[in-house]
């Protein structure tokens, strides 16, 4: 049978999008449907527009820090509406990269919200096509818990967007977007409390690493409530928000923000017109190779649930674009040794096993760890502290995880994943050169481990 498409991709996002524009250039008939917007969570509501938050926020420290360096400012002045209008603009300008990057590589854009009529069929704003292949490449959506008062509450889409910037604001949870968040509303000056239900925030990353995070943000003067959790949000007269936890305590906020993970986003999708299963936690089930239990469909990105991260769904894309139009060049991704960074102030940045994970695993472990105050700060009050930390096999001499928190821990990270993936022994970190002076040196001069 002739079909309209060779495949069909659904949501133009990280995935959607690096699948679509690969698998047109290897000459494959490609649409794309797109709902809401080109480019996906990452560029809309996701990495970009948070980092640009994350930069905004960082200021207020280089601000103070400037005077030990002779600089002085008069009282600095921080206008939201104008962080948000340049934040913007700069997300339209990348739509509209993405827009042309879609139209060049010979991919169909179809704007509007497409529906899975039969495995080989889509409905798009009242018009049907076929495809071989459909790819679900749909993201994922904020959940926030059901409980009284939650429509009070805001996620981090309508953060991106708030008109002013909240006096006084309660984030909750205790993962990537709750920290970050956090992060920001704290460095642009309102008072900001996070809530976490847990003993401690950032579960399943090093426990050192949580627990220095904890230390600096408190030093910083944030307000980090742990065991704590929410029964019900109360709109009060003044507009205010009355919180009562579950332990009775009451707390008062102009803005509550949920953090508390994300769903698969397949509302309306007609999944019920196909035999796609989903997992235990609702994502959609697929093979190594992204199909699902619909032969001719496939999925990929943060419906899959397996790593919620840009570069992974863009792997991911390119590994569905190859399986079907490209085999001999098909890679399997790989899922170990990826390093991530959580844009917190300060930073973490973090690749491979934790401690905790590598001693569960069985290894002979040897911890080197390197505590100290940046040189940056040394001629400042400023008393933050950075964390280094080498997780390693006593008996091969395997690096098997780099963990940091502080300043530009993210960018370190990118080349010692480099080094992990390529295999490094302590010894290839004892023998490599530092850059001197910078704080990333320090990665290669730590030489002796914990004690056990
Ligand atoms: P998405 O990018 O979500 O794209 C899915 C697209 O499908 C959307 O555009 C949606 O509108 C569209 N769609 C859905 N249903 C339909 C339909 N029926 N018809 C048509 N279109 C549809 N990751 C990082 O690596 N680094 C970060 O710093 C980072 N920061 C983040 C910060 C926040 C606040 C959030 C929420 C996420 C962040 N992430 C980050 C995660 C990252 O954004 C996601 O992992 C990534 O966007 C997933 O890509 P995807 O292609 O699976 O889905
Ligand atoms: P996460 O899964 O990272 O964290 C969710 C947090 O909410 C956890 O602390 C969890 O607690 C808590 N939680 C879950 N359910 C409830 C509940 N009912 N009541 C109270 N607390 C609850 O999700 P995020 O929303 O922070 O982010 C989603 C994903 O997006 C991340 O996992 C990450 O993959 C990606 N992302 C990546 C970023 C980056 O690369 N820098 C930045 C932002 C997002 P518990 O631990 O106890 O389960």
């Amino acid at each position: 049978m002739a079909y309209d498409f060779d495949l069909y991709v659904i949501g133009a996002g990280s995935g959607g999008v690096r699948a679509a524009r690969f698998a047109a250039g290897f000459g494959a008939k490609v649409a794309v449907a797109e709902s809401r917007y080109l480019g996906g969570t990452c560029v809309n509501v996701g990495c970009v527009p948070k980092k640009l938050l994350v930069y905004g926020a960082h200021f207020a420290e280089d601000f103070e820090q400037a005077s030990g360096f002779g600089w002085s400012l008069d009282e600095a002045q921080f206008d939201w509406p104008t962080l948000i209008a340049n934040k913007d603009r700069e997300i339209n300008r990348l739509n509209g990269i993405y827009r042309n990057l879609l139209v060049n590589s010979g991919v169909t854009l179809h704007e509007g919200h497409a529906k899975i009529v039969d495995p080989h069929q889509v409905e798009i704003n009242g018009e049907r096509f076929t495809a071989k292949n459909i790819l679900i490449a749909t993201g994922g959506w904020p959940q926030i818990p059901e409980i009284p008062g939650h429509e009070h509450a805001i996620s981090s889409n309508q953060a991106f967007f708030l008109k002013a910037l909240p006096k006084r604001v309660l984030v909750v949870g205790g993962g990537y977007i709750a920290v970050e968040f956090a992060g920001i509303f704290h460095g642009l000056g309102a008072q900001t409390t996070l809530l976490y239900r847990g003993e401690l925030f950032l579960r399943g990353f090093d426990g050192s690493v949580r627990k220095h995070l904890q230390e600096e943000l408190t030093k910083r003067g944030m307000d980090l409530q742990f065991n704590a959790d929410i029964e019900r949000i109360d709109k009060q007269v003044d507009g205010s928000l009355k919180v009562t936890l579950k332990d009775g305590r009451q707390l008062e906020a102009d803005c509550v923000f949920y953090a508390t993970g994300r769903r698969p986003m397949l509302d309306n999708l007609g999944l019920e017109n196909t035999g796609v299963k989903l997992d235990r936690k609702g994502f959609v089930e697929v093979d190594e190779q992204y199909q699902t239990a619909e032969p001719s469909i496939l999925a990929l990105g943060d419906v899959i649930g397996r790593v919620q991260l840009t570069p992974v769904a863009l792997a991911e894309g390119m590994a569905v674009a190859r399986r079907l139009f490209k085999p001999e060049q098909y890679r399997p991704v790989d899922y170990k040794m990826i390093p991530t960074a959580v844009f917190s102030l300060p930073n973490i940045g973090t690749v491979g096993l934790t401690e905790e994970e590598a001693r569960e695993a069985g290894h002979d472990v040897e911890v080197f760890e390197s505590r100290f105050r940046p040189m940056k700060l040394t001629l400042t009050e400023c008393q933050e502290r950075t964390l280094m930390k080498l997780v390693v096999d006593a008996s091969t001499d395997k690096v098997l995880g780099c963990h940091m928190v502080g300043p530009d821990a993210g960018e370190i990270v990118q080349g010692l994943a480099i080094a992990l993936k390529a295999g490094a022994t302590k010894r290839h970190f004892d023998e490599t050169i530092g850059v001197h002076p910078t704080a990333a040196e320090e990665f290669v001069t730590m030489r002796t481990p914990l004690a056990g």
